[in-house]
């Protein structure tokens, strides 16, 4: 009997449909299991001695840029690595058992592990965390990065996954699957942005798909709808197949559309710049006719290289070739973010435990760079140079105190001293901005004004920390409100102080990008924003059939009202007064 068909709801990412055949991603990192002949016991010790090698040379050029506590730790890890006593007993065993030599070294390992689980002590149990670390180097050396997660994944796939990083989707990227289910997330998760950026078609929040569906079966993901259908029809594949090709000449439009102005009703130009999160990106803004950047998300360069996941962290070189190359293809302004690592962005680059209780409030951004000095200073030195040849302002993200940016500002200077010592060349005068996504900045945004030369509001992060509530929680959605009177409140307060003070302020959160905030941006004063290239057309368009004034009185009422669900309901009937220019097809 047919399986039957069935449909799901969820949360869609963008506007896009797509009909693929499944493909379940499960992506730990699975251990080969195979036996060997005698004859193949030397060629596996040579891949061991191999990959021992090539792990402890990752981790010395990690060791290049990070502080002396983790140096330290990364030492021990590499005197693990050259244990003795354990590289003899893997290779006995392989002799003896005659099994593929990762899966040997596997179990050793995990034997050890589970010994040390059993002792009650902390200063062991620590160690297992390191030796965690050590054994999935090891093993990745072993058999290769990811190919054995991701070689099966056929091309124009829609993958149905229980959650995906952001080097997951990188990767999907790079091989070209045409969509995403995704079992957990927000729209505001890191994997979120950057399928909306590719344009991948991306549902989450569908509970337990994963274990609904087979392998290899043909399913439609609609965004619009915000459905799944599982088990299609003949009438569903026509219709979405038509559908398909009516987006694809939206698509054609939307190029046009993005490259005029957007200019109210009343005559106020609102200048739009693009988020990138990946260097390759740049193509597509120049393809819209999109000149400046507002946001360059620049730890993808530490998270992923070329077409995997990086494994070195990208040196001073590289990264001002990045940066050059990048400047010099821009006529506009490009501001450039600070590696923003943390939260959900972890890069496997960095090979030591980033495992903390609760990543989005930990380790994350400048507080990681400020005791990261010399890899900080990599970047620093490679953005510097690189402002030489283009109009480049570098971003300070997560700024939770008056001091952190002051030091920060301080730690540019010292490297711009050096930079003079070695006769290089670079913009002086760059200018150094303050990312507000802390409810701390925000709340001293009068002190932070005075020492930032532009503010910009990252609206993804600040409404997770104003309402205590994870950004990737598919189970928090509701609490997740940008327009929540508390948000509107802050949101009012940045911009008019930031206005007062003459600097420039935009914002390049999300929020941006969602044609439903745009009139209370605009009614707080914004009057500029940065956002995904996919969504410049639509916001643009919007723009175009508002005024500045009635966004003003919009949003006054939602201020004086103080009631969430008032101001939903009077944001969607603006929306539907808005003559909006329509596509068939597209909500
Ligand atoms: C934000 O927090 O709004 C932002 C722009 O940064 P990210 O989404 O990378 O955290
Ligand atoms: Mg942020």
């Amino acid at each position: 009997m047919p399986d039957k068909r069935t449909i799901l709801n969820g949360n869609g990412v963008g506007d896009y449909v797509a009909i693929g055949n499944s493909f379940l991603y499960t992506p730990s990192l699975s251990t080969p299991i195979y036996k060997i002949e005698e004859s193949d016991v030397e060629e596996e010790y040579k891949r061991f001695d191999e990959a021992i090698k090539k792990s402890i040379e990752e981790i010395e050029e990690l060791q290049k840029h990070v502080n002396n506590n983790i140096k330290n730790i990364l030492s021990t890890h590499i005197l693990m690595l050259q244990d003795r006593v354990i590289t003899r007993q893997v290779k006995e065993e392989v002799k003896e058992k005659l099994f593929n030599i990762e899966h040997i070294y596997d179990t050793i390992i995990s034997g050890y592990l589970k010994k040390l689980s059993s002792i009650n002590n902390k200063m062991l149990s620590e160690r297992s965390s390191d030796i965690v670390d050590i054994k999935s180097r090891l093993i990745r050396n072993l058999i290769q990065p990811n190919s054995g997660d991701y070689s099966q994944v056929p091309e124009n796939c829609i993958v149905i996954a229980k959650t995906l990083t952001p080097s997951d989707v990188l990767k999907f990227n790079a091989i070209g699957v045409a969509g995403f289910i995704i079992e957990s997330g927000g729209y505001t998760s890191h994997a979120a942005i950057l399928a909306k950026a590719f344009g991948i078609t991306t549902i989450f929040n569908i509970t337990d798909i994963s274990s609904k569906i087979k392998n290899g079966r043909k399913i439609i993901v609609d965004c619009r709808s915000s459905i799944v259908i599982m088990n299609p029809s003949e009438k569903d594949i026509k219709n979405y197949t038509k559908l398909t090709e009516d987006i694809k000449q939206h698509k054609e439009q939307s190029i046009i559309d993005a490259k005029e102005p957007a200019i109210t009703t009343d005559n106020i130009e609102i200048k739009i710049n693009a988020n990138i999160d990946i260097p390759e990106e740049t193509e597509s803004l120049l393809k819209h006719g999109i000149d400046s950047i507002g946001l360059y998300r620049t730890e993808f360069l530490y998270i992923f290289s070329g077409e995997d996941i990086a494994t070195v962290l990208p040196s001073e070189e590289y990264q001002f070739k990045v940066y050059k190359s990048i400047a010099s293809k821009m006529k506009g302004k490009i501001i450039i973010r600070t590696l923003d690592i943390g939260g959900d962005k972890i890069s496997p680059a960095l090979g030591f435990d980033f495992k903390e209780d609760n990543p989005f409030l930990g380790w994350r951004a400048i507080r990681f760079c400020l005791s990261n000095r010399q890899l900080f200073k990599d970047q620093i030195k490679a953005l510097l140079r690189a402002s030489h040849y283009g109009n480049i302002e570098i971003m300070i993200p997560m700024i939770s105190t008056l001091d952190e940016f002051i030091e920060t500002k301080k730690f540019i200077n010292d490297v711009k001293e050096e930079l003079r010592k070695e006769n290089q060349e670079f913009n002086d005068n760059i200018k150094i901005g303050a990312l507000i996504e802390t409810p701390s900045a925000a709340t001293i945004i009068d002190l932070i004004v005075k020492e930032a030369d532009f503010i910009s509001i990252g609206s993804n992060d600040l409404v997770q920390y104003m309402m205590a509530c994870d950004r990737t929680n598919e189970k928090l959605t509701y609490l997740y409100n940008p327009i929540d009177i508390s948000v509107l409140r802050m949101l009012k307060r940045i911009i008019e102080t930031a206005n007062q003070n003459n600097k420039p302020v935009t914002l390049c959160g999300e929020m941006g990008g969602v044609i439903l905030y745009t009139p209370v941006l605009l009614g707080l004063g914004i009057r500029e924003l940065s956002m995904s290239v996919t969504s410049i057309a639509k916001v643009k368009n919007l723009i175009r059939t508002i005024s500045i004034k009635d966004c003003e009185k919009l949003v006054n009422e939602m201020l004086e009202k103080c009631d969430n669900n008032h101001s939903k309901s009077i944001l969607k009937s603006f929306l539907t007064k808005a003559n909006v220019k329509k596509y068939r097809g597209i909500n």
